[in-house]
């Protein structure tokens, strides 16, 4: 069989498209893409002219079948999204689930990624992170969301619309606590911007202007519970040796 490979694409500037990506999709028979004008624009850019197909969240169970007709013939395929790394809030992973079932090769060509570019130069710790996605659009189910991760250690990233940012980060500060925060808006386009500071703070600086563009949210982990170390040597002084008076 062909090989499936997963070609991660730029979020924004252009110049961050690899070399082994553009060389893959030079080379490979069909490019399959999310949404396939979109995607004609990057590859005309790059001088790039290939038979594409669209695999989208709403037609991938057909348009995998095809896929994985092609590749089973031996053809190899390229998975591309609009913007970054296939698979990650983005289609793809049904497709490379069942071409992983098939024994056929997923190559991946990696590239950018708005979570981890964010992390990068947020500032926050990078150690331990959670990745979580979009959270559901409904009040209700967002807060319910949120509580459940409420107790993690780790950093949370977070993919929002700009349009729900300020209702987002109002739950976050009902739900988790006033939180150090960092909004990543415009990554590696012109108007970039990270907005950092406390919950509460981000909450009324976000009330009042408006914010565009694409955004991600990291919030700093929950603080661990103060260590119950037993009594300190202050209070085990006073306890044998009195107070002194
Ligand atoms: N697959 C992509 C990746 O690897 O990051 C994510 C696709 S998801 C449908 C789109 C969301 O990613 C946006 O709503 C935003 O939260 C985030 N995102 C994508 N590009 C971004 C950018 N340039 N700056 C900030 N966030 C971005």
């Amino acid at each position: 069989p062909g090989t499936l490979y997963i070609v991660a694409t730029p979020i924004g500037n252009l110049e961050d498209i690899t070399l082994r990506a553009l060389r893959i999709l030079k080379e490979v028979d069909l490019i399959a893409a999310e949404d396939t004008r979109h995607s004609r624009k990057l590859l005309t850019h790059f001088g790039i002219s290939k038979p594409l197909t669209s695999y989208f969240d709403h037609n991938k169970e057909l348009k995998g079948d095809q896929i994985l007709d092609r590749l089973r013939e031996g053809q190899s395929v390229a998975l591309i999204t609009d913007a970054g790394t296939p698979c990650i809030s983005d289609p793809g992973y049904q497709l490379v689930r069942d071409a992983v079932a098939e024994g056929i090769a997923v190559v991946p060509i990696p590239g950018a990624c708005a979570a981890v570019t964010a992390l990068s130069a947020s500032g926050l710790p990078t150690d331990y992170f959670s990745f979580a996605g979009f959270l559901p659009n409904k009040q209700g189910k967002r807060r319910e969301r949120l509580q459940t991760l409420a107790n993690e250690r780790a950093v949370l990233i977070f993919y929002e619309s700009p349009k729900r940012l300020l209702a987002t980060l109002e739950d976050m500060l009902e739900t988790l606590g006033d939180r150090e925060v960092v909004v990543a808006r415009e990554l590696t386009k012109m108007y970039e911007e990270f907005l950092r500071g406390r919950l509460s703070v981000l909450v009324e600086d976000v009330r009042g202007r408006e914010v565009r563009g694409e955004v991600a949210i990291l919030v700093s982990p929950a603080q661990e519970p103060e260590a119950d170390d037993g009594p300190g040597m202050e209070e085990l002084l006073q306890k044998y040796l009195g107070s002194g008076e």
